[in-house]
């Protein structure tokens, strides 16, 4: 069956390559996702290499409870406020009900605070680096597979600093950290900047993060880093003793990126074939596929599919053997090519004889689709064409990011821009709520951030909106 096409309806193209690919699956409790060995595997291959660069970053990893007493959460008033209508709460635990109900973690502030206010007591306990990967749940209405769905997963980092100064080094030591592995890892460029204050984190002084552009032209927010000052600090007594003087509040930072990756991996890369993967997160890297005839003897073909399989493997490359009957070949390089396998290493008699393999591109490295490397070069070879894979598709994206930043004059240019789903729209802004609240309800249109390596450097002047001084450049776009 054929995918739909990314131009004819790219939602539906979204939702088909995640059944095709064997992603994930909704499950039978509205909003929540249940994710399928191919999905999973993603995840853990991002998982893996993030956590590797968090610990370099000094963090730590910890495990907290997913039930957190509901009065932490109304110690902070934004953060209760902002949470408030996504909570799922618990009322009875064994049949009885609670003395006070608890909350399921939306996000684990408080009740690491509330530990950290006993772990911190003097200067040399700082800074203190915290991380935990862990589900969380925000009640979703209007779910959608790894985009918004009730339950997620994620990491959450979270530190304590002696000084403000400190702690938005941190921030932006984090928002450095998060954009390298989206560009390096997922192949993804991104656009980082401070949230508006509308968009920013309930309970933060300021949000910075990181923006990505999907192929239909929609935003995707992929990761957050919060300034919290000592907005939490304070209710929950976070204090630290330093050499002169009385006790202070420690300053606080918060960060998380979650599975909501996999759906821009999905939405940056995909084509109207299905997925594509960049080789550093492809669970299958590679595919040897011996190519049968009809009648024929298979064991020859077979057996030299597997040593070069093994081969492969000892040098680390992810390869899957497919040397099932039940598909034609040519239904077998479709099914390969929808899971989005870089690369497909076909050998029949032809290559048996001339002891090559016949190597197929899920993306072409310039213009090259298919090529013919000898066996004995394959060790090499492969390994190699992998990197480059990974190198075009980040190329690829980032040209189609640059196209897709664009410069209105008027408000007339915004909205045509906004309406034919043109990008990131830059653009001199007031920053004032009211301007975005109004901006979002004529045009669906939000401040992504306002972004720190603006691509025009235009004379601020006034609001492109309200008319208004303008206050810095944003960046609007609609947005998942
Ligand atoms: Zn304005």
């Amino acid at each position: 069956m054929k995918l739909t096409k990314q131009s004819e309806d790219f939602p539906a193209w979204y939702q088909e390559v995640i059944h095709h690919a064997k992603l994930a699956e909704h499950s039978p409790v509205k909003g929540c996702m249940i994710m399928l060995p191919n999905g999973y595997s993603i995840w853990e291959l991002l998982r893996d290499q993030l956590d590797v660069q968090i610990k370099a970053h000094g963090a730590k990893n910890v495990y907290f409870p997913m039930f957190i007493p509901e009065e932490y959460l109304r110690r902070e008033k934004e953060h209760v406020e902002g949470f408030s209508p996504e909570l799922a709460v618990v009322t009875i635990g064994g049949g009885k009900t609670l003395s006070e109900p608890l909350v399921v973690r939306p996000t684990s502030e408080t009740i690491i605070y509330d530990a950290m206010s006993r772990w911190i007591q003097s200067h040399r306990d700082l800074p203190m680096r915290l991380n935990q990967w862990a589900n969380v749940v925000r009640w979703e209405l209007r779910p959608r597979l790894f985009l918004r769905t009730t339950e997620f997963l994620w990491q959450e980092g979270h530190t304590a600093h002696a000084t403000a100064r400190e702690a938005k080094e941190q921030v932006s030591e984090i928002t450095s950290l998060y954009k390298r592995f989206s560009e390096e890892v997922l192949a993804i460029p991104v656009v980082t900047g401070r949230k508006s204050d509308s968009e920013k984190f309930a309970g933060a002084v300021y949000s910075e993060s990181i923006e990505g552009l999907m192929q239909d032209g929609k935003a995707l927010q992929m990761g957050t880093v919060h300034y919290l000052g000592t907005n939490f600090a304070k209710p929950f007594r976070v204090k630290y003793s330093s050499e002169e003087g009385p006790k202070r509040h420690v300053h606080q930072t918060s960060w998380g990126v979650s599975t909501r990756l996999i759906g821009a991996l999905i939405m940056v890369h995909g084509d109207d074939s299905g997925l594509r993967l960049p080789p550093r997160v492809a669970p299958i890297q590679a595919v040897v596929l011996p190519i049968f005839k009809k009648g024929k003897d298979t064991s020859e073909l077979t057996a030299k599919a597997k040593q070069i399989a093994e081969s492969l493997d000892h040098l680390g490359v992810r390869v899957e053997i497919d040397d099932s009957t039940e598909m034609s070949p040519g239904a077998k390089f479709y099914h390969w090519e929808r899971q989005g396998v870089p690369v497909r290493l076909e050998l029949g008699q032809k290559e048996l004889e001339g002891d090559t393999v016949s190597v197929a591109l899920r993306v072409p490295i310039e213009g090259n689709k298919k090529m013919q490397i000898s066996t004995s070069l394959l060790g090499k070879e492969i390994p190699k064409i992998l990197n480059r894979i990974q190198e075009e598709m980040f190329a690829q994206a980032a040209a189609s990011l640059a196209t897709r930043h664009h410069f209105p004059t008027t408000k007339d240019e915004f909205r045509e821009q906004i309406e034919s789903r043109a990008g990131f729209l830059q653009v001199p802004w007031c920053g004032t709520s009211t301007c975005e609240a109004d901006i979002k309800s004529e045009t669906k249109a939000t401040s992504r951030n306002l972004p720190f390596e603006p691509l025009q450097q235009p004379e601020l002047g006034v609001c492109i909106w309200c008319g208004r001084p303008a206050q810095a450049i944003a960046n609007f776009s609609l947005a998942y």
